[in-house]
């Protein structure tokens, strides 16, 4: 399928008049899109709740978007509880899916009314010791070990995870936390990253119904709900098939009526953490081209670089690249495309047919929108862009600014540094 930008060249000269590149672009009318089809995709089930895993784009505004559809928030650490809480999400729309957590982060995430989801058995103490009680609804992380595989080839091997508690610790969990007065129980798991398969879903529903109807066998608890996490992908080659929401969500309601409703379990909800699906495909990131070098290879430098995007550079991930302006020109030239981090993995395509490029050229970056300019740093010195909204009326609306060298030097407490450079 060829993969096009929701936005125009025009579009984008009328944005950098006010907003320079390099900057992240997401495209308000898709994510809209998108969630309501999620959403219709579970109707099926009553309790149905998404939980934006905030990691994947963590920014206020568009988790406000989400909430619109009824979403909760997804959180591991500190500054993702107090995001979904300047985003107005608190009580159980919040689920704290963290590992390795610092105890002051489960009192925090208890003072917002959130549930905690346990990583480790170990946490049972945590907890106890970081609030003071345990809540009577928690939940606990599930890992059955092993490979895990789908028809199509792919798998991924939870044996060699670091998350989630072992068939043994999970009932064990269980039985100490309603021995200690917890009321109400929900399981996750997470065992495969970015799927681009309608199957992936209910084979994960699979596993976790029926451990829901073991450890419901095994300990009297009750079970209110089933967090089938994150972990449907996107298709960020233009040769991959999209996944099917409406299929997915077929396929784990047939798993669930075959599972949990003779085991008396039909009113479990069901919940996910979906981040990449949610804002992926509706992000992108636009750069200048900046730089033209012709050595062994042909290369193309741009005003962006893998402190704006990392992906490329630390799984030699894929990411489609539309020359704005030319996107019915033939892809007749091999290039390298670059950023300038003093790093040769700093490339955001590598031997890439492209259309000719001249200095000036935008390039969108696609599929940007999760896990993009979430994984921004600072190296090198490198500045972290800006994330613009592109709204359902075609109008831009800033929705968090560049970083600027005031920012960069705000931790160095030495204002003569500062204060010099800035003038
Ligand atoms: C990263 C993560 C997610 C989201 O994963 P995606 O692949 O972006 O859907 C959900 N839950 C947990 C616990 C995660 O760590």
């Amino acid at each position: 399928m060829k993969k096009l930008p929701f936005v125009t060249k025009a579009q984008i000269e009328e944005i950098v008049k006010k907003y320079p590149t390099p900057f992240h672009i997401y495209d308000e009318k898709g994510l809209r899109e998108n969630v309501k089809a999620l959403y219709d995709a579970f109707s099926w089930n009553q309790g149905y709740k998404e939980y934006f895993a905030v990691k994947a784009t963590p920014n206020p505004f568009l988790m406000g978007i989400f909430k619109e559809y009824g979403c909760g928030s997804d959180c591991s650490s500190m500054a993702e509880l107090v995001l979904s809480e300047a985003a107005g999400i608190t009580g159980h729309d919040i689920m704290f899916s963290s590992n390795d957590t610092p105890l002051q982060e489960f009192a925090y995430c208890e003072k917002l009314g959130g549930i905690i989801n346990l990583d480790d058995i170990t946490h049972i103490e945590a907890v106890e010791k970081s609030v003071g009680y345990l809540p009577k609804t928690m939940s606990c992380r599930y890992n059955p070990g092993g490979y895990f595989k789908m028809s199509n080839g792919i798998m991924d091997n939870p044996g060699d995870s670091k998350y989630g508690m072992t068939d043994g610790q999970i009932t064990e969990a269980f039985k100490i936390m309603k021995g200690k007065g917890v009321e109400h129980f929900g399981i996750h798991a997470f065992l495969a990253s970015n799927t681009v398969t309608n199957e992936y879903y209910p084979l994960l529903a699979k596993v976790l119904f029926e451990k829901a109807v073991q450890l419901k066998e095994e300990t009297g608890a009750h079970i209110e709900f089933i967090n089938l996490s994150g972990g449907i992908g996107i298709p960020y080659r233009p040769d991959q098939e999209p996944n099917d929401i409406k299929v997915i969500g077929e396929g784990v309601r047939k798993v669930y009526e075959e599972v949990l409703v003779p085991a008396g379990m039909g009113d479990v909800a069901i919940y996910t953490e979906l981040g990449r699906y949610m804002t992926g495909p509706f992000g992108g990131l636009v750069t200048k081209a900046i730089h033209e070098k012709h050595i062994h290879k042909e290369y193309i430098g741009t005003d962006a670089c893998a402190a704006d995007l990392m992906r490329p550079a630390i799984y030699g991930a894929y990411h489609h690249i539309t020359v704005l302006g030319k996107e019915d020109s033939p892809c007749d030239h091999k290039y390298d495309v670059t950023g300038s981090l003093c790093e040769n993995c700093d490339k955001f395509a590598i031997d890439r047919m492209l259309p000719e490029i001249e200095k000036g050229d935008y390039l969108f970056i696609h599929d940007a929108g999760a896990h993009g300019h979430s994984m921004g740093y600072n190296y090198n010195g490198k500045l972290r862009s800006a994330e613009i909204l592109l709204k359902e009326d075609g109008t831009a609306q800033l929705i968090r600014r560049a970083e600027t060298l005031k920012d960069y030097f705000a931790t160095f407490d030495c204002f003569e540094i500062g204060e010099k450079l800035l003038k």
